[in-house]
């Protein structure tokens, strides 16, 4: 008794397995063989040196390291986005929000609004307002005008410099060696050098003041 030949289906397509002989090219014997024969060579895995580069992130602070050439990177720890990419900003300048794991600097002839800048470190010696946040050090220079909020873990004002921050600028450590008039909030030290000058209150767990520095203000709880 011979089974039916089964009927094609509209399509033509034939539901039956595909059934492949021993001796043919599928074999399971001659595809081991010619797994075997045409197998890539397998190398041991060359390490390539990146070079690195180590990075504070300005929202949770915490340190990582990225390649050094990245253009761009997420923190491991927040996820937070950042461009790597170093900015010099200038009166007119189209890059007004940043985040960047480059540094920031403000020259003096630039007068800038409505800026809000989260990088590394921040160099402000022209007249700005806005929000600025830099991961390490901020340092304001020469004749530098900041309105609005101004946070950093290390603030310095350089010697020679007389700069003014409206309404306060907070930092984890201070090192006047200049002029700073505004209210200035530490979480840990301020340091006013004997060329320095602190014109306001300040709150600080620490505050140094070496002979012929000068603070006129409240120390504040
Ligand atoms: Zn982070």
């Amino acid at each position: 008794m011979t089974h039916p030949e089964p009927s094609l289906s509209a399509s033509g397509y034939r539901p039956q397995p595909l059934l492949v002989q021993e001796d043919s090219c599928y074999g399971v014997e001659r595809v081991r063989e010619r797994g075997f024969s045409f197998a890539p060579q397998v190398h041991r895995e060359e390490r390539v040196k990146v070079p690195m580069r180590d990075v504070v992130c300005p929202v949770c602070g915490k340190s990582s390291q990225i390649p050094a050439a990245a253009l761009s990177a997420q923190c491991v720890h927040c996820r937070a986005h950042f461009e790597t990419t170093p900015y010099v900003l200038r009166s007119g300048t189209r890059h007004r929000i940043l985040r960047t794991l480059g540094n920031v600097v403000i020259p003096e002839d630039a007068e800038l609004s409505h800026l809000d800048i989260t990088c590394s470190d921040l160099v402000i010696s022209g007249k700005v307002s806005g929000r600025f946040c830099a991961a390490r050090r901020l340092e304001l220079r020469g004749r530098a005008r900041v309105t609005g909020e101004l946070s950093a873990d290390s603030l310095s004002v350089p010697s020679g410099a007389s700069v003014t921050v409206t309404p306060s600028v907070m930092s984890q450590n201070v090192e006047l060696r200049g002029e700073l008039r505004g209210r200035l909030i530490a979480k840990r030290q301020v340091h006013v050098y004997s060329s320095g000058r602190l014109l306001g209150d300040c709150r600080a767990e620490k505050l140094l003041l070496d002979p012929g520095a000068v603070h006129e203000g409240f120390l504040l709880k």
